[in-house]
């Protein structure tokens, strides 16, 4: 495997069902490098639940054909045992693992960081791409690359979204045509937050509204630190997961436009 790549190379990781989202890191990855390397694994240590992992949706050709037509040279979906030939030797994803997702989630960024890291392994990529959909997730990967020194320079892709600001996920297209439009109050509750002096009275206001949106959670937090947000944190981001009938949405905004009010945000 290792042999057959061109370095220097950029890596895109995903979980299939590919979408613009997707093939937006694509596209900075060849920014990059000439050599793309996108990998399909859906990977069952970061499943807590195993009805999830069974329902996450698969495309194997549609994304082998949409990778290589946004200009990835090389889709890897390797098996289980490619991934993990022994047992696999677990990243532990530390304190800011527990917090948010990791409590919806439990041990979900250990399985993350495991995948990422092992993956890294076998591909030894220069640049790798990550998308701020999964802000957390991203946090996580940046720290475990500076605390290991791994080799690879992390790159952040902007969210992509849907005409109507939904987040584009390869969970969307779970959703009953009711959810899918009920979905939209995730980006109208970021944005009422962002132009809001108390943006995290706004988020839990309009979100509020749409009572099929059952919150994991909503808060505005610090980015440095994934601590909850004070009037005084300069870089506020507003983080959301949430279900619908079943379908998993999570989403986040900086919050730049939101103003400080005198009172504590949380
Ligand atoms: P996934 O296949 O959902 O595991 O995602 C693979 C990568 O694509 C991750 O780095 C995600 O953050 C990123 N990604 C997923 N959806 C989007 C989106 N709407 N915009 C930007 N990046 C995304």
């Amino acid at each position: 495997m290792k042999s057959e790549l061109r370095h220097p190379l950029a890596f895109v990781p995903t979980m299939g069902a590919l979408h613009a989202g997707h093939q937006s890191l694509i596209k900075i990855a060849k920014q990059k490098c000439e050599e793309v390397v996108l990998s399909v694994f859906v990977n069952p240590l970061q499943f807590e639940n195993k009805e999830d992992l069974a329902q996450y949706p698969r495309n194997i050709d549609g994304d082998i054909a949409l990778a290589q037509s946004t200009g990835a040279t090389f889709v890897w979906a390797p098996t289980f045992e490619e991934v993990y030939p022994g047992d696999p030797v677990i990243i532990p994803a530390g304190k800011i693992g527990n917090l948010f997702e990791g409590v919806h989630r439990f041990g979900h960024f250990d399985g993350v960081l495991t995948v990422v890291h092992r993956l890294f392994e076998l591909i030894r990529p220069e640049y790798a791409i990550f998308g701020e959909k999964d802000f957390q997730q991203l946090f996580l990967i940046n720290q475990m690359v500076r605390e290991l020194e791994l080799p690879v320079e992390i790159i952040s892709a902007p969210i992509v979204r849907e005409d109507d600001g939904l987040a584009m996920s390869s969970r969307n297209i779970r959703l009953s045509t009711d959810d899918r439009a009920r979905a939209t109050i995730i980006y109208k509750a970021l944005c009422e937050a962002n132009g809001s002096k108390d943006p995290a009275r706004a988020l839990q206001r309009v979100l509020s509204k749409e009572k099929n949106f059952q919150i994991d959670y909503a808060e505005i937090i610090d980015a440095n630190t994934f601590e909850v947000a004070t009037v005084a944190t300069p870089n506020k981001r507003a983080i959301v997961a949430g279900w619908l009938s079943g379908v998993r949405l999570i989403d986040n905004m900086a919050m730049e436009m939101a103003m400080e009010s005198s009172g504590a945000l949380a």
